[in-house]
């Protein structure tokens, strides 16, 4: 049996703007588990219900049919949302609607203070957090004068200050350039090797390759469920609802084409050229 960290039951979501509108189902029946400690990526078009998903995960939004269990605490118990809250960080896609102290150290300390910790412990916290994602020379700057990829770092060590299980991660680099992405993908893979669970939802399939398990989201359903390796070796289904596959995995493809047998586990850019470099 999956040691869980995420559990979900024929989640259901809907919103609902007006009573007499028809509602919008953005999650059609989700049934789920993430295992404690892994890295999931999840992909899918646009409108197919990942924010939604991922909003549920943390009690931002409740399920309007179904249940989400995030640490063993149910998200529609109301005596856990801290419990909750705390289990399941998120990390969106605008850094800027993130950031709410005009001062780094405090940005970071925000978390942390909402949970009631001591004031000696939220300082060791920060350091620490600002030390993860390399920005503890910033602790008193102004979050205003950082670059796009620096402000979504604060943001991370703010939800890292906080120790949760599990981070949710919404697109965290889709504003920024390519350098700042960079910066972030290796964080995110650092937190997951520290022991911290991953869930990553993103449009570019080069992150993907980097999670052990990949989520295709479609219609608001789960349209594939795999290692990266079992669901990019899919290509005509993954194309089908409008996704790319990773460039190498394209690549192998092309190459199996023409009689090199590449093997079926490289998904990867870095793995792509290491296994051509063999024939130097
Ligand atoms: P994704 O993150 O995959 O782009 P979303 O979860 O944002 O998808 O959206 C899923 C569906 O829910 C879409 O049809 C979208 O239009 C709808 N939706 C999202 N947010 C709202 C909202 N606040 N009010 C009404 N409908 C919404
Ligand atoms: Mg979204």
């Amino acid at each position: 049996m999956m040691d869980s960290i995420i559990k979900i039951e024929n989640l259901i979501f809907e919103y609902r703007k007006e009573e007499e509108e028809q509602p919008v189902k953005a999650i059609n029946n989700i049934s789920l588990e993430v295992e404690k400690g892994s890295f999931t990526a999840i992909l899918g078009k646009n409108g197919s219900g990942k924010s939604t998903l991922a909003k549920n995960l943390n009690g931002l939004l409740l399920p309007t049919g179904g249940t989400v269990y995030v640490n063993g605490y149910n998200t529609a118990d109301e005596e856990h949302i801290w419990d909750v809250r705390q289990s399941a960080g998120m990390v969106f896609q605008n850094p800027d609607n993130q950031l709410v102290s005009a001062i780094v150290e405090d940005d970071v300390a925000f978390g942390p203070e909402n949970l009631g910790i001591e004031p000696a412990e939220i300082r060791r916290r920060v350091d620490k957090a600002l030390e993860d994602v390399n920005m503890g020379p910033f602790k008193g700057k102004s979050p205003h004068l950082l670059s796009g990829g620096q402000k979504q770092r604060i943001a991370i060590a703010g939800v890292v200050a906080m120790k949760p299980r599990c981070i949710i991660f919404d697109e965290p680099t889709a504003m920024l350039d390519p350098k700042g992405r960079k910066e972030i993908m290796s964080i995110i893979k650092e937190l997951h090797e520290e022991g911290i669970t991953v869930v990553l939802i993103t449009h570019f399939m080069d992150e993907a390759v980097n999670a052990d398990r990949v989520i295709i989201m479609h219609q608001g359903e789960i349209f594939m469920d795999g290692t990266p390796a079992e669901v990019f070796g899919q290509g005509e289904k993954v194309k089908s609802v409008n996704l790319d596959v990773p460039m190498a995995v394209e690549l192998a493809r092309a190459l199996r084409q023409r009689g090199i047998e590449v093997p079926e586990k490289i998904i990867g850019t870095e793995e792509m050229v290491e296994y051509l470099c063999q024939y130097k």
